[in-house]
């Protein structure tokens, strides 16, 4: 799981593991926990035989390494077939218990239910929430895939329904026990008669209807998927991922989508729920919203998500925004660093919040005309970019920028000026800037400058996924 850089020296020691793991043991075990974490989660998810002393002789062609590569690949992670930090601290997430490779359910094959209409079933009530709760958290979550689908679902109140939904612990007797508090949160079985379509949660698990973890209802929507035939999804922005990620609201994305229309067809619903799609860093029409340094990194922002490169991860880190930051909404369109003060400012209409490494800061959101001194005139702003070395903020809002002063803490005189007379040739708009090594790189579209302020010049034109290593695209 992705933490954030901790450059700064005087920094106290933040152990930066991003909220969205949620109190997993981010803190590394001894090696013998290590390894027998990896081998039951192999076991349990990646279908590693259990015979034994498999781990122990570590060969490079062993069904560890093997299956561990198959992981590693899953999530995105390097493939190195070695448990290495990162791998750990994604097994050690909490998450679904359904595997990731393999049939889960009782029927082989692809299986779906043969009806639209299908009955469902609260057989008992977790004590952690009040009942009406529940079944406010389940309604919704059924009402996703009703909202993107044929399915139709009655509430039974007695008798055997299609989907049978409980909350149990330990053992339960369907041969996949759960495992206490953490880990493991809940499984459902694959459509089909009996134990299938059912949806078992960990009862071990403190159930909430907020933020806190873990959300009845943001589980129940992923465990369904596995009731009516989906299986895990490699989309981190999809339900159906199977580690647990909570960004406030719970709504299928376009993946989903398509996997639940492959089973059972397109929606007869004419008002067609809005479906996020996850960036694809390396795709070719990617846009972004907003783009600042963080502690020497560089971090690219795109509706719910972050993109950044980091050295664990062979392509681009993707993760939504909350994860670090759950206050934040989404669609932020501006966002910028002052070094100097190790702070982070993300900006949405006329709001800004502002946070030091994780932590939001106090007070915010505030709003820019207070702050910044702004006219009213100024709905929103476009890209902003700090200068460490003079305390200079450039913010771009259409065709005008601003400069703002951080030591003095007031708008320059004689601003806003028009971008083309001071930035010549970056066009009339920007997405996006950040500043790096001294040169300001303005984001347009599919566009990319790299400008030199110091000559007022454009160096290079660029693509605007240069920084991603999408090679020839
Ligand atoms: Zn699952
Ligand atoms: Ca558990």
């Amino acid at each position: 799981m992705p933490s954030l850089p901790l450059l700064l020296p005087l920094l106290l020691p933040l152990l930066l593991c991003p909220a969205g793991s949620h109190g997993f043991p981010a803190a590394s075990g001894t090696p013998e926990q290590d390894v027998e974490i990896v081998k039951k989660y192999l076991e349990h998810y990646y279908e590693l035989k259990n015979d034994g002393d498999q781990i122990a002789r570590q060969k490079s062609k062993s069904p560890v390494v093997e299956k561990l590569k198959q992981m590693q690949e899953f999530f995105g992670l390097k493939v190195t077939g070695k448990p290495d930090a990162e791998t750990l601290n994604v097994m050690k997430q909490p998450r679904c218990g359904v595997p990731d490779v393999a049939q889960f359910a009782v029927t082989a094959g692809q299986p779906r239910w043969e009806r639209t209409n299908l009955t469902y079933r609260i057989e008992n009530y977790t004590p952690d929430l009040p009942r009406a709760d529940v079944d406010r958290a389940m309604e919704k979550a059924f009402q996703l895939w009703s909202n993107a689908s044929p399915l139709r679902f009655t509430k039974l109140y007695e008798g055997q329904a299609d989907i049978m939904i409980s909350f149990v612990w330990g053992d339960h007797r369907d041969n996949s026990p759960f495992d206490g508090p953490g880990g493991n949160l809940a499984h459902a079985f694959q459509p089909g008669p009996n134990i299938g379509g059912d949806v078992h949660f960990d009862e071990d698990e403190g159930w909430t209807n907020d933020f806190r973890d873990y959300n009845l209802y943001r589980v129940a929507a992923h465990e369904l998927g596995h009731s009516f035939g989906l299986s895990h999804s490699t989309d981190i922005g999809a339900l159906m991922y199977p580690n647990y990620v909570f960004s406030g609201d719970v709504q299928l994305s376009q993946d989903d989508i398509n996997g639940i229309q492959a089973i059972y067809g397109a929606s007869p619903n004419s008002d067609q729920p809005a479906a996020p799609q996850t960036p694809q860093p390396c795709d070719r029409k990617l846009t972004f919203d907003a783009i600042t340094t963080i502690r020497g990194e560089v971090m690219f922002l795109k509706d719910r998500f972050y993109m950044r490169i980091n050295s664990q991860y062979p392509e681009v880190e993707l993760n939504f925004i909350s994860v670090f930051w759950p206050h934040l909404p989404n669609g932020l369109q501006a966002a910028y660093e002052v070094a100097s003060r190790d702070e982070i400012r993300f900006f949405k209409g006329s709001k800004y919040w502002a946070v030091q490494g994780q932590d939001a800061l106090r007070g915010y959101p505030k709003d820019i005309y207070t702050s910044f001194g702004f006219p009213k005139t100024v709905k929103n702003i476009d890209a902003a970019v700090s200068e460490e070395d003079t305390g200079k903020t450039y913010f771009f809002v259409a065709n005008k920028y601003w400069r703002y002063d951080e030591y003095k803490r007031s708008m320059d005189v004689g601003y806003p000026k028009m971008i083309a007379h001071d930035f010549p040739g970056i066009g009339n708009k920007v997405d996006a800037v950040f500043k790096k090594d001294g040169f300001f790189y303005f984001f347009h579209g599919r566009r990319q400058y790299k400008f030199d302020p110091k000559t007022k010049r454009i160096l290079t034109l660029l693509k605007a996924d240069s920084w991603f290593n999408c090679g020839k695209n």
